[in-house]
């Protein structure tokens, strides 16, 4: 910009000078005084603007010919000035130009690179740097960046050591051993002191330099508070929204817990049995495996009822419930069919297993002592067993059940108590 100005400046002066030069053999006397400083004038032009100058000279030395022109030899002798002053003056004004735009483009040599101020660089340097010694944590050397974010209004004459920046000790202590191992630590995440006190995340990373044989370190900061801050919140958010899914989570099993459990026994429902059985069977099926089924109801139930009343008939429901759980676990499906009989499946287990297990039920239930709701009396009760299995009784909810069923009903004709078999005809007849 400003030397686009001078350049124009040059310009109309070499013009004006130049004009001058021409028109001087017709100029009247007292004007052709100011020949000299107008030649000085047009050479100093020529000089500054080289080749540049050659359209104002060009003109004005065509006129003053032009005006000489009945003259060839005054006509002659007005160009002489150009041709050996002003031709010179434009070639030696171009070389010079074009050596100083090289000058300029030039890298820096080792001379004018030395003369850079380092210190200054460093000082102005746009995010906080400190130089501590290893040994004790002296600080040194901190930019205005780091003593107005670390050291606030301290007098800057006052010692201060990197340890009293770190939020816990620990981190200088693991940074300082990386840093002896292996020279350098980057981007090490931790809590750093500001100078009002406050705590705040920074990214530091640091170098060991050794300056006249002493380990010296050279640290960056790189404040990540707002960054920190919001990682936190999403964090925080995100535990919230687990919380939330978890508490979902935890209604939808209760509502699955009440659409397909028996509050007062605690096992499943009929409901849930039928919703079950089928994928079950077809399971089964695919990895050619049994399923045992037994069916089982108490015996003269309504006898207990009549006698210590419903609620110590529903106690002796409860028990069941208990002991049932108590007995079947991992896989097995424990079911209340309805009123006082239950259901359980036993994936894997042939009719010779479930056979054995509802034995080993039957005699549990036989043992047990329920204390009737008033509390006068011990109740004991017993259960009547049927049991059939997969595939040998059917492939079917149906078939199966209603051949358990059929051996509970000649369970409880042979006199209650006791474990019945289905028969293997059912198969023939589903
Ligand atoms: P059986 O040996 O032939 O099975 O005789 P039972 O008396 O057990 O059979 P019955 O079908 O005559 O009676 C079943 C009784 O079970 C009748 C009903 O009031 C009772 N009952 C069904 N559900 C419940 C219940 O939830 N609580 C109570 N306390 N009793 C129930
Ligand atoms: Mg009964
Ligand atoms: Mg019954």
């Amino acid at each position: 910009m400003k030397s686009s100005k001078y350049r124009q400046a040059a310009l109309l002066l070499a013009y004006a000078a130049c004009a001058w030069l021409g028109y001087y053999g017709t100029m009247p006397l007292p004007l052709q005084a100011g020949l000299l400083p107008a030649a000085c004038l047009a050479l100093v032009a020529t000089l500054y603007l080289g080749w540049r100058a050659l359209p104002a000279w060009l003109l004005t030395a065509g006129a003053a010919a032009f005006l000489q022109q009945h003259n060839l030899q005054a006509a002659a002798l007005a160009l002489l000035p150009y041709v050996c002053v002003l031709l010179p003056a434009a070639l030696l004004g171009e070389k010079c130009r074009r050596a100083a735009i090289k000058a300029k483009s030039a890298p820096l040599d080792s001379a004018q690179k030395t003369a850079l101020d380092y210190h200054a660089i460093v000082d102005a340097t746009p995010f906080p740097l400190l130089l501590n010694r290893i040994g004790d944590g002296v600080i040194l050397y901190a930019n205005p960046r780091a003593r107005q974010r670390l050291f606030g209004t301290l007098a800057p004459d006052e010692t201060r050591r990197v340890q009293d920046f770190y939020a816990h000790a620990v981190d200088r202590e693991r940074k300082s051993a990386t840093l002896m191992n292996a020279g350098a630590q980057s981007d090490l995440e931790i809590e750093l002191v500001d100078a009002s006190g406050q705590r705040f995340w920074a990214l530091v990373s640091s170098n060991l330099l050794r300056v006249q044989g002493e380990l010296l370190v050279l640290t960056g900061i790189n404040d990540i508070g707002e960054r920190k801050q919001l990682e936190m919140r999403l964090q925080e958010n995100h535990i919230k929204m687990q919380r939330h899914v978890g508490e979902i989570e935890h209604l939808q099993k209760g509502l699955r817990e009440q659409a397909f459990g028996d509050a007062l026994t605690g096992v499943f429902n009929r409901r849930y049995l039928e919703a079950v059985l089928p994928n079950l069977l077809k399971n089964m099926h695919r990895e050619s495996r049994p399923l045992g089924l037994m069916m089982f109801d108490a015996d003269h139930f309504k006898k207990v009822n009549d006698t210590y009343g419903h609620k110590s008939g529903d106690l002796v429901l409860a028990a069941i419930g208990k002991t049932l759980r108590n007995t079947f676990r991992g896989n097995d499906i424990i079911c209340r069919y309805g009123g006082e009989e239950f259901v359980v499946l036993l994936p894997g287990s042939t009719l010779d297993d479930t056979e054995m297990k509802a034995g080993l039920l039957r005699r549990k239930i036989e043992q047990l002592q329920v204390i009737s709701a008033d509390g006068k009396h011990t109740i004991r009760f017993t259960v009547s067993i049927g049991v059939s299995a997969y595939p040998l009784h059917g492939e079917n909810n149906d078939s199966l059940l209603r051949a358990a069923d059929d051996a509970l009903y000649r369970a409880k004709e042979a006199g209650r108590n006791r474990v019945q078999r289905a028969s293997a005809s059912i198969q023939l007849h589903p």
